[in-house]
Formats: C-alpha cells, sequence, structure tokens
C-alpha cells in the first residue's frame, strides 16, 4: 500500500539565517495534509493495523494525533472513533468531525478518554496510541529519508518532544540514513517537561501536571524509548517558555507565511534564541513539526497574553 503522507519540501531559511549567521535548514512538515508530522507515523500505524486486518480504528487523541487518525482513516476508508475529554477546544473537536470521524467526549482528562479508547479498542477495533508504536516511529523516520535526498547533512537537528514519538522516529532515521552522528537537541516548554526533567532527575519521572500552552507536548511522562536516548546521550534537552514559543510562531508566520503551534514554535524559539547547545554548530536543521490546533485569533490572544 502506498504512503499517505506527502513528502515535504527541506528548504533553507534564508531570514533566520541572516539573523544568526547560521545555515538554517527547515523540514516544513507542518505542509502534511492535516496540519503536522503526525500525518507520517498515525497513517503508517493505521495501515499497518489495516493490513492485519482491523475494521476501525480508535484514537484518545483530541490533538494531531486525533486528527491524523481522522484523516487516515478517511483516505483508507475506515471508520474512526475519537474519544477526546471534556477539556478538548471546540476548534479540535470540528476539526476532526470534518474528517468524518465519530468524536465521543469523555472524562475530564486524557487519562479517563484513553481508558475509554482501550475498552472499545476490540473485536477488529484498532487502538492507536500517539507516540507509543514502533510502526509510528518507523514513519516518522522517512523525513529524514527525504531529508538526506533533499539537503545538506546539518550539524545538529531541533525538535520538540512531547510523548517523544517524533524524537525516536528521527533519531531512528538518522541512524538509517548514516547520520547517526549528528546530535538532537529535543525541546520542551517549561510546562511540559517531562524529559527535560526526568535528565534532571537522571530517572524516568511522571509530571503531576502539565502548565502550558502548548497542549501538544503535554505528556506526563515520555516514551521509556525517549527517555533512553537522553539517558544515553544521544539526544540533549533544553526548555523554552511559552511566551517564547508564542513569539517564534509569530516571528516563523511573518518570515514563512506558515502558522504553527506553539509546539512547533518551541523547536523554532531555541534556534533564535540563540541556545548554548548550538553556539558550535553552523548548519542546523529544524524540524517544523507543524501542529493544526492554531488560528490568527488565538495566536493574538497569546500576544496579548504574553505581552510578546
Ligand atoms: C505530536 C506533536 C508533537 C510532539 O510529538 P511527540 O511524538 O508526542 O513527542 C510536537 N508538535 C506537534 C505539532 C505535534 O503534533
Amino acid at each position: 500500500m502506498s504512503q499517505l503522507h506527502l513528502e515535504t519540501p527541506y528548504v533553507q531559511s534564508h531570514a533566520l539565517g541572516q539573523t544568526l549567521n547560521k545555515n538554517i535548514w527547515l523540514k516544513l512538515d507542518a505542509l502534511q495534509p492535516c496540519g503536522s508530522f503526525k500525518a507520517r507515523g498515525m497513517a503508517a500505524a493505521c495501515q499497518d493495523y489495516l493490513a492485519n486486518g482491523a475494521t476501525s480504528f480508535v484514537s484518545s487523541s483530541g490533538g494531531n494525533a486525533g486528527l491524523a487518525v481522522a484523516w487516515a482513516g478517511r483516505l483508507l476508508q475506515v471508520p474512526v472513533t475519537v474519544v477526546v475529554p471534556e477539556s478538548t477546544k471546540q476548534r479540535a473537536k470540528d476539526l476532526i468531525a470534518a474528517e468524518g470521524a465519530n468524536v465521543i467526549v469523555h472524562g475530564e482528562s486524557w487519562v479517563e478518554a484513553h481508558g475509554l479508547a482501550t475498552e472499545m479498542a476490540q473485536d477488529g477495533a484498532a487502538l492507536l496510541h500517539p507516540f507509543e508504536s514502533p510502526v509510528t516511529w518507523a514513519g516518522h523516520a522517512t523525513m529524514v529519508a527525504e531529508m538526506a535526498q533533499q539537503g545538506p547533512k546539518p550539524d545538529a537537528v531541533v525538535l520538540s518532544v512531547g510523548g517523544g514519538g517524533l524524537l525516536i522516529g528521527v533519531a531512528q532515521g538518522l541512524d538509517q540514513v548514516g547520520w547517526g552522528d549528528v546530535p538532537i537537541l529535543a525541546i520542551e516548554t517549561e510546562g511540559a517537561a517531562s524529559l527535560h526533567g526526568s535528565r534532571m532527575a537522571n530517572k524516568h519521572i511522571t509530571l503531576d501536571k502539565i502548565t502550558t500552552i502548548a497542549t501538544t507536548l503535554g505528556a506526563k511522562q515520555v516514551s521509556p524509548t525517549a527517555w533512553e536516548l537522553v539517558k544515553s546521550g544521544r539526544a540533549a534537552t533544553q526548555l523554552v517558555t511559552d511566551a517564547q514559543a508564542v513569539a517564534a510562531c509569530v516571528q516563523f508566520l511573518d518570515d514563512h507565511r506558515i502558522l504553527v503551534e506553539p509546539a512547533c514554535g518551541a523547536a523554532l524559539a531555541a534556534v533564535l534564541n540563540n541556545s548554548d547547545f548550538l553556539a558550535d554548530k553552523q548548519t542546523i536543521a529544524v524540524i517544523v513539526c507543524g501542529g493544526a490546533g492554531i488560528t490568527l485569533e488565538q495566536l493574538n490572544q497569546w500576544r496579548t497574553e504574553f505581552d510578546v
């Protein structure tokens, strides 16, 4: 079965390069049809389940993962149910429903929604986890295979981390193309520091709560495989503030005319704010992971709120 995601551009940012006096390359996965890189891994997992006899898909993500499953289900003509918690914004529910998926609102938080989704996953209904799946990681890794065809080998790759699926997929992709020596800088916002907090505590921690507007990065605990990558020194971690992530979204919109979520702005913010980690790196690849949970109105509200 052929892939559902698009090959996205890998372009040099003249604007960022001039500001920072470096070569900044952008992997523009914001341009995927469902608005984020999740198109790669979630669609790959959906196709894998379908090939193994699944007759419907269930997701517990009210964010980009749920939207990607809804989108993939529509293309594959497989019915999709997305169970979301009460806290999920109307716009997210509308986007998922617009893909033809059935949206069920259940429980106060993701834990309850995920519980119901897990119960529903039987008799041919496959449960699509937002980040904990080798098939999903392999799907995300395809972006690095494209980069190796499209542009130069970078001195570092910068990306954002929620549960860690993107990080794991990119690390595997780098190994596959012979770029296993390229360091990875993994970015979270301060209110979603489950990976950075693990590095600080030198153990795999679980956060009590998530306090960031970048809700897409809000996994209380990262995948054990993502923690391994940091523990072994394969990836470094760093935090940015919500305000820095919002400012980066604004600048990215002005520079490149593409609107992205603060979850993606976080990675851009680390580059824009001259992260120490990047000081000795000249060619830097940024994964522009995208995100559909943003409108111009929402960005403007955050600008006001954070005085950006
Ligand atoms: C899912 C997502 C992330 C985080 O990805 P993980 O695999 O959970 O680490 C970051 N940015 C956007 C836009 C996303 O949709």
